[in-house]
Parts: C-alpha cells; structure tokens; sequence
C-alpha cells in the first residue's frame, strides 16, 4: 500500500471515533430549538471543522457549506448560513459540551498523553484570564463595562462606556498536548479572583478527582481563599509574588537583602543565556491576618543575547527579577525547579491563550448580544448562551486537533509539520474530496 504522505479528513475523524467516541459523544448534543432542519449535531459539526480547520470567519464557513462537501461531511440536509448557526447557537445546551471536553480531557489523561514532561512525576496546570471581545456599541445584559479614554475624530479626547467578555480557562501546561479543562465567565460586577475561585471549585466536580498536581497562578490569586481550596483539593501551588502580597512581599525583600544567594544556574536556551541567583526560604507568614507558612522564591535574573541593530548584531544585557510563593517542599523540588516552572506559567500566555488569538479566529464577536433567540414556552427567549458555546466547541477543537497532532500523527515527527500546516492538510483534502465521500456512520 501506497504510503500517506498528507494527512486526510478520514483519518482525523477515524482517530476522534476511536479514541474520543467523538460521533456517540456529538450524538448527546442538543439545542433550543423544535424540530429544526439543520440539527443541532450538524451545527455543532460546522463549527468544529471551522476551527479545525482555521477558518478565518463565519463568512468563510458559510462559504464552505454552499459549494463543498463539508454539507456531507457534517451529515446536513443541505448548506446554511449564518443565521442558521446564531439561532442555533444562542440556545445550545452548555452541559453535553462540557461533558465532552471533560470527557476528552479524562481519556488523555487515562491514555497517558499527558505524561510526557511530567515534573517530578507531577501533572501541572496554569489558571490564566482573557478577554474575549470588545466593542463600544454592541452589548448584551451579561457584557462587562468600563470607562475608557480615547481620541474622537477632532483629535480631542473622549470618553467612552466599552463593553466586554472576560473568562478565566485552566490548561494543562507540561505537556506537548495542552488541553484546557474548563473555562469560567466572569460575571458584570465581578473580578476576576471571583469567577477564578467559581471555576477551581467547579473542576474537581467536573472531574471527580483533583486532576492534575501542581497549580501555577498569577499574583492576583495569592489570596487566602485560593490557598485555602488548593488545600482541601490537594494541590500544590506556585504564584507569582507582586507588592499586592504586601506583607510577604517584604519580608521576603527584606531577608534576602540581608544575605548572598543560596545557588547559581546558568543555562543556554535558544542562542540566549540566562544566569540567575536564586534564594529560598521555607516557613514566611502568608500575612498579618493569615499566617500560614509559605516557602519563597526569588531569581534575580541577568539575560544575555544578541539583537540586530544597524545589521549588526550586537550583544545586549537585560535584568530581572522574579519572586513566587509556593507549597512545594524544598527536597523534592529546589529552586532551579521552581524557578523553570514559574517561568511556565507565562508559557502559557505564549502558547495557550495566545496561541487561540493568534491562530484560532479567538477575538471575534460572533453571537455578541445576539437578539434573535429561540423562545421558551410562549415568550421568553433563552439566555444567551452563544459565546459560551462557541468558545467551548473552539476548545474542543484545540484539544483534539492538538491530541492529533502531538500523541497520533506519524508524520508530524517524521517531517516536523507544525499543528497549523496539519489544518491546512485536513482542509485541503476537503477540498479535493470527491462529492460522493460521507463520513462513516
Ligand atoms: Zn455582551
């Protein structure tokens, strides 16, 4: 037999089927509406293969169901348009996506795919939040608000009421395949802190156990209520050591300008050096009012690497310093580990969030205040549960397309293909596809 030497359509589908029950899983989905056309499953299908397959809009998708075989492929009467998906959409069951991400995240982990990377044996997730869309004139009753400056067309300065959506995700960061678990919207009125505890109370219920080992957080989440759960749930923490932490923040200032560093790293990475001082001390009151004992890290970093300039290339020194607090015990994991891993939790801006800005179609405001909803019962329409449901089947399709690429795909490793130049492959033999070609039911 001829060898594949790109990847096709059927053979993403054949691996979600077999390893993720993908086609009984997508059978569970369901919507608002009575007796549609266009099913919920088919909905959900259009969207799934958007992301997969990068497209950039829902202009682009809408393309694709009246000319191509996706309207097969996703097992639709015939193509739709947009407004199909919208009304679809707003009225989705949140629950049985959910499940299905929850359930995906399970069978990753039962399949050991996340354990390569794994630190000290340990699985290690990051807590991070984004913002999702913006705009100064769409709106709807669950939009956040605030005031924000800005030059009006006669160059004066103007003020301005701005809407916005903010969620808080939690992904799996140490290994290849990062999948996110789950995601938390903040509520108008709320923080951020807020919406964070909702969903780290929420994942070991989703879960049934506490998942993962090692939890890196922001500065804003060192608060007594965050240590107190990642306590009950069992998870050790790492958090990034701002002035907000004020009481810690300075006696650990304090104690370590009293004294020389307790080790020295030096590494090479990417053409750039870093070398660190690095002190550790265990047993520091959180603070005046919640004096539990914490373990401090602080790296005081210099960074040497060379830049172009004038082409050039020229050497250049920065300096940083950098301070967590952990529950890490210092025997299993010294400095140098919590350092590398605090490091990791801006990784993840660069690789989780970043990563569905960048190349996922993330900042849209597709669905935004959407007024046209199915109605339940007489008159009331459903709540607007679109954005949520689009952002989940977009993390649906980041971590399956990700599982795909990093625990399945042969030729991945064999030519070193990025995860973008798979979609591109996938999409593509949609588009070569004879018209008789129907995914197997
Ligand atoms: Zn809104």
């Amino acid at each position: 037999m001829k060898e594949e030497k790109t990847h096709s359509l059927p053979s993403f589908s054949a691996y979600l089927h077999k390893v993720f029950s993908f086609r009984s899983q997508v059978q569970t989905l369901s919507d608002s509406r009575q007796e549609p056309d266009i099913s919920p499953q088919s909905v959900f299908l259009a969207l799934f293969h958007a992301f997969v397959f990068r497209l950039p809009s829902l202009q682009q998708l809408e393309a694709e169901l009246t000319h191509s075989h996706l309207q097969q492929w996703i097992q639709a009467e015939r193509g739709f348009r947009d407004d199909t998906l919208r009304y679809s959409l707003c009225g989705f069951d949140l629950g049985p996506l959910e499940q299905m991400l929850v359930d995906a995240n399970r069978r990753l982990k039962r399949n050991k795919a996340l354990n390569p990377g794994r630190v000290q044996g340990c699985l290690v997730a990051a807590l991070d939040g984004i913002e999702v869309l913006s705009s100064y004139s769409r709106h709807c009753d669950s939009c956040l608000q605030r005031r924000v400056k800005r030059r009006g067309p006669g160059g004066t300065m103007e003020e301005l009421t701005q809407y916005y959506h903010r969620a808080v995700g939690c992904q799996i960061i140490h290994s290849e395949v990062k999948p996110f678990l789950a995601v938390e919207w903040l509520q108008p009125g709320e923080g951020e802190e807020t919406a964070a505890l909702r969903l780290l109370t929420r994942l070991p219920k989703l879960y049934g156990s506490r998942f993962f080992d090692i939890l890196l957080l922001d500065a804003l989440y060192a608060q007594t209520p965050v240590l107190e759960l990642a306590e009950k749930v069992g998870w050790e923490v790492i958090i990034s050591l701002k002035q907000n932490a004020r009481d810690l923040y300075q006696s650990a200032i304090r104690l370590f300008a009293q004294r020389k560093e307790d080790t020295q790293i030096r590494e090479e990475r990417a053409g750039k050096t870093y070398e660190a001082l690095l002190w550790d001390e265990s047993n520091l009151p959180f603070s005046l009012q919640d004096s539990r004992p914490l373990r401090v890290v602080r790296s005081e970093e210099t960074l040497h690497w060379r830049h172009y300039r004038q082409n050039q290339l020229q050497p250049k020194v920065t300096h940083h310093e950098w301070i967590w607090i952990t529950t890490l015990n210092a025997q299993a994991f010294p400095a140098a580990v919590i350092r590398r891993l605090g490091h990791d939790r801006w990784k993840q801006e660069n690789n989780g969030w970043m990563d569905l800005t960048q190349h996922w179609a993330f900042k849209h405001g597709f669905l935004h205040a959407c007024r046209h909803r199915p109605k339940r019962g007489q008159k009331q329409e459903v709540a607007n549960r679109g954005l949520a449901a689009v952002i989940l089947v977009l993390l649906l399709a980041f971590n399956l397309s990700s599982a795909f690429v990093h625990c399945h795909s042969k030729l991945v490793r064999r030519y070193r293909l990025s995860a973008v130049a798979v979609a591109r492959q996938l999409y593509f033999w949609l588009a070569k596809a004879p018209p008789s070609i129907r995914a197997p039911d």
